[in-house]
């Protein structure tokens, strides 16, 4: 047989948000189709005009653009196909692999009640599957394909195995509803095959569609594609994901300051692995990716290992790009001189897991403190107020302090000659000063804190400390 080229999809329906379980799925076919030099598409699949929107479809294009994940060709709609569809259904009951059905619906739940009463599980009869009579006027009909009576539908799964169903198992599905709209199980198997796709990749809440959807490219004579179910994303503690564990649309990780390419790098190693490789660039995913190496078992969502996947982009991102970033985030830059800038970011880079924490943090050495750590305070003894005032009266009357704004080191060592002139430990002069400058312990160190602030704000904040004291 002809060796197809990969085409792979996407095809969700749009419902809501995209969910990350959603973009796994379209990310694996993305890698999929670049690593065999093959196309990508979209399809948005809303049949069901009643629970679908054009703003959900919207978000869902929103995400791609912002993940960077670009899709060949054009996106395909199934909503603009339904005379398609319905001309598919046609051919088939033309062919004889489908039938008219004129059950009303009462009729339909009378036989599933009876069905019950029995134990048996409900399907329908196949009641019109070789009717020749006069049909009832009164009745639109249903189109039912024509599932086979025996024997059984089998394919071999990409990620688990042979899977088998017996033909008994299947009924008659509908194929084209009264109203004349399609059924999901026809519709999926129509566009695979007319889009050319050869591989399809998803999720294995539709491993049970697969035979229907078997039917359908048997009856229309379309080549069957290779499936892969993928395992679905679990929480920590082997159960369903839920938005308490982090089960969000996408852009909401944008709006918690996650970039993109650590949760693409999250993702991929949720069900995919290459040996014990935790960073990925997209190139690399591509290169690397193959759906063989899909795992069969459920991965699980792990918190901490994006927030480290998050740090390291973060930290990886050049300057320009981070500062248009944390703009979003209102961090305000434009101040800066270049080496200052570089020195807060590398600061706090190391000390921020998301955009989120990083511009809080530059905020917070921004706002001059509104109140002072007690217990720092209570540390403060007379001799560590004399330093400090003696520090600003130096500062505001010579240029000894200002002249060593050059770098952290100038800094340091002109705080350590400090000291020493003025018989203070450095142990105590910096995390004085560190209070009047932050207001509590911890953060950046002193000395790029004064850099960053400068020497006039430094001051004001020296001054504003020793005020408060009075
Ligand atoms: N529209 C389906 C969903 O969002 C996917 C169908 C498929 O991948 O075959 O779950």
């Amino acid at each position: 047989m002809e060796k197809r080229a990969v085409v792979t999809r996407f095809a969700p329906s749009p419902t809501g948000y995209l969910h990350i379980g959603g973009l796994r799925t379209a990310l694996f076919n993305y890698l999929y189709a670049r690593k065999h030099g093959g196309k990508f598409l979209i399809r948005i699949e809303d049949t069901d005009l009643a629970r679908n929107s054009k703003d959900a479809a919207q978000a869902i294009l929103e995400s791609f653009a912002w993940v960077g994940l670009e899709c060949d060709g054009e996106i395909l709609y199934q909503s603009e196909r339904f005379p398609l569809y319905a001309s598919y259904a046609k051919r088939l009951v033309e062919e004889g692999k489908a039938y008219y059905c004129y059950m009303s619906k009462e009729e339909l739940e009378q036989l599933r009640d009876s069905q019950r009463a029995q134990g048996i599980t409900p399907r329908y009869d196949n009641r019109y599957r070789d009717f020749s009579g006069t049909p009832p006027s009164d009745r639109t009909p249903v189109i039912r394909i024509k599932a086979p009576l025996n024997g059984e539908i089998a394919f071999d799964d990409g990620v688990k195995g042979r899977i088998c169903v017996q033909a008994k198992e299947l009924d008659d599905f509908i194929i084209l509803r009264s109203d004349g709209s399609p059924t999901y199980n026809f519709v999926v198997a129509i566009d695979d095959a007319l889009m050319g796709v050869t591989d399809v990749i998803r999720g294995d809440d539709h491993t049970s569609n697969t035979p229907k959807q078997i039917l359908i490219y048997q009856a229309l004579n379309f080549p069957i594609p290779k499936f892969y179910h993928i395992p679905m994303i679990l929480n920590p503690e082997g159960k369903k994901l839920s938005k308490r564990d982090g089960a969000m649309g996408v852009m909401d990780y944008k709006l918690m300051g996650y970039l993109p390419e650590a949760l693409l790098n999250f993702l991929v190693r949720l069900g995919w692995s290459y040996e014990d490789k935790e960073i990925f660039s997209l190139q690399e995913m591509c290169a690397l990716f193959d759906a063989k190496d899909i795992n069969s078992s459920a991965s699980r969502y792990n918190q901490e290992k994006f927030l480290w996947l998050n740090q390291h982009y973060i930290k990886a991102c050049d300057d320009i790009r981070l500062e248009a970033l944390l703009g979003e985030f209102g961090a305000k830059l434009e101040a800066y001189q270049a080496p200052i800038k570089s020195l807060l970011f590398s600061a706090l880079k190391d000390r921020s897991k998301t955009l989120l924490e990083f511009a809080a943090q530059l905020k917070e050495i921004q706002t001059p403190p509104q109140t002072y750590d007690e217990k720092m305070l209570q540390k403060l003894d007379s001799s560590a107020l004399k330093a400090l005032a003696e520090l600003a009266e130096e500062a505001t009357e010579t240029a000894k302090f200002k002249q060593h704004f050059t770098s952290p080191e100038s800094l340091e060592s002109y705080l350590h000659s400090f000291a020493e002139s003025k018989s203070i430990k450095i142990g105590k002069l910096m995390p004085a000063l560190r209070l009047a400058l932050l207001g509590k312990g911890g953060g950046i160190g002193v000395c790029e804190t004064l850099l960053i602030l400068g020497e006039e704000q430094s001051i004001e904040r020296i001054q504003a400390l020793l005020k408060y004291i009075g």
